[in-house]
C-alpha cells in the first residue's frame, strides 16, 4: 500500500547520483519525491519513473524555501553542480545550492522530524597535505580560488547540517564522496572520464591536464549508492568517506581508456587547471568498521559498462566537447 510507504525526497534527482539514488529507493520500496532545477540534471535520467505512482517529480530550485505536503521520512540533499567547469560556469548558484539550499533542507528536515543526508565531497579536503585522506584531515582549501565557490559551500554545508545535528537534535548524515563514475553522467561535464570516452568515440586525442601525474580514485556509482544507502540507514552523524581507494594517475587513465575503446588516438598535454589536486585517494576504514561497506565493482568491470552506456548514445551527442574549457 502506497500510504505506509516510507516518504523519502531526494534533490538533484535528474543529475547523475541523484537518478540512481531515486532508482534505489524505488526497488527498496519507498515513495521517492524527486526535486531538480534541471541546470545541470537532465530529465532522461528519471523519465522512466514517471509512470509510477510511488514517485514524483517537483521542479524547483531548493536555495529558495522548500515546501513539501505530508509527511516525510528522508531527505537526500544531492543538488549541486559538482563538476569543476559547471561550477566555474554557475559560480553564484553553486554557492547557494550548498549554503542556502542546505539550510532550507535542514529546516525541511526539522519540520517534518526527517532524517537528511547531505553529498559532501572529497573537494572539502582541497589539495590534501595527508593521503590516503581520512575524515579527521581538516583539508587544504583556497577559499577564493576557482574552486572555491564548490569547497566552501560544501563546507559550510557541513557545518551547518552539524550545527542542526548538535542544537536542534536533527538526524544527520554527512556522506563525503569521491570520484564517482557511471552511466547518466553528461558527456560534455568536462570531467575526466566522460571528457576521455567522449574524445575516443569521436577519434580526438586524449587531454591530459599538466604532465597527467596527478592522481584520482573512481568508484563506480553502484558501489557509491550501496555506501551511502547504508550511511542513510545507519545511526552515525560523523563525516563518512564513500569512494573506491583504487588510486591512478591520469595518464594511467587515459591509457586504459584508448585500451578500451580502441580507438587510434594519443594522450596530449592542455595546462593544468588552478588549485587542481594532486592526488586523491579515500581512506575508507571508517565506512567498512560502520557499514559493513566496500566496493566490488574493479574498474576495468564499472569503465566497460560506461563505455558501453556512451556508446549506445545517439552519435550527434557524442559531438559535444566542452572546448571552452580545455585551453592551450
Ligand atoms: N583532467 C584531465 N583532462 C580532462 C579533464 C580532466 O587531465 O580533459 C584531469 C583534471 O585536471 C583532474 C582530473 O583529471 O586532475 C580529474 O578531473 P575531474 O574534472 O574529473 O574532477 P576533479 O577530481 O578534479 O574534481
Amino acid at each position: 500500500m502506497s500510504t505506509t510507504r516510507k516518504r523519502v525526497l531526494i534533490t538533484g534527482a535528474a543529475g547523475f547520483l541523484g537518478s540512481h539514488l531515486c532508482d534505489r529507493f524505488i526497488a527498496e520500496g519507498y515513495h521517492v519525491i524527486g526535486m531538480d532545477n534541471l541546470i545541470t540534471g537532465n530529465i532522461k535520467n528519471i523519465e522512466h519513473l514517471f509512470k509510477l505512482e510511488q514517485f514524483e517529480y517537483y521542479h524547483h530550485d531548493v536555495s529558495k524555501f522548500v515546501h513539501i505536503p505530508g509527511q516525510l521520512d528522508y531527505i537526500l540533499h544531492f543538488a549541486s553542480p559538482a563538476s569543476p567547469i559547471d561550477y566555474l560556469k554557475i559560480p553564484i548558484q553553486t554557492l547557494k545550492v550548498g549554503s542556502l539550499g542546505t539550510h532550507n533542507l535542514l529546516g525541511l528536515a526539522r519540520a517534518k522530524k526527517a532524517r537528511i543526508l547531505v553529498a559532501s565531497t572529497s573537494e572539502v579536503y582541497g589539495d590534501p597535505l595527508v593521503h590516503p585522506q581520512n575524515e579527521d584531515y581538516w583539508g587544504n582549501v583556497n577559499p577564493i580560488g576557482p574552486r572555491g565557490v564548490y569547497d566552501e559551500a560544501k563546507r559550510f554545508q557541513e557545518a551547518i547540517t552539524m550545527a542542526y545535528h548538535t542544537y536542534h537534535g536533527v538526524e544527520t548524515r554527512i556522506v563525503r564522496i569521491f570520484n564517482t563514475y557511471g552511466p547518466r553522467m553528461r558527456l560534455n561535464d568536462g570531467r575526466v572520464l566522460p571528457t576521455f570516452i567522449g574524445q575516443a568515440l569521436r577519434g580526438e586525442d586524449l587531454t591530459s591536464f599538466g604532465d597527467g601525474s596527478q592522481t584520482r580514485s573512481f568508484c563506480y556509482v553502484s558501489d557509491l549508492v550501496e555506501g551511502i544507502y547504508r550511511l542513510l540507514l545507519s545511526d552515525y552523524a560523523q563525516p563518512v568517506n564513500v569512494g573506491n581507494p583504487n588510486e591512478i594517475t591520469i595518464n594511467q587513465f587515459a591509457e586504459e581508456i584508448i585500451k578500451l575503446t580502441g580507438a587510434s588516438v594519443k594522450i596530449i598535454y592542455k595546462p593544468l587547471p588552478t588549485d587542481d589536486p594532486k592526488q586523491r585517494q579515500p581512506d575508507i576504514t571508517r565506512a567498512k568498521a560502520l557499514l559493513g561497506w566496500e566496493p566490488k565493482i574493479s574498474r576495468a568491470e564499472g569503465l566497460k559498462i560506461t563505455y558501453d552506456y556512451f556508446k549506445s548514445l545517439p552519435a550527434s551527442e557524442w559531438d559535444i566537447t566542452p572546448k571552452e574549457f580545455i585551453k592551450g
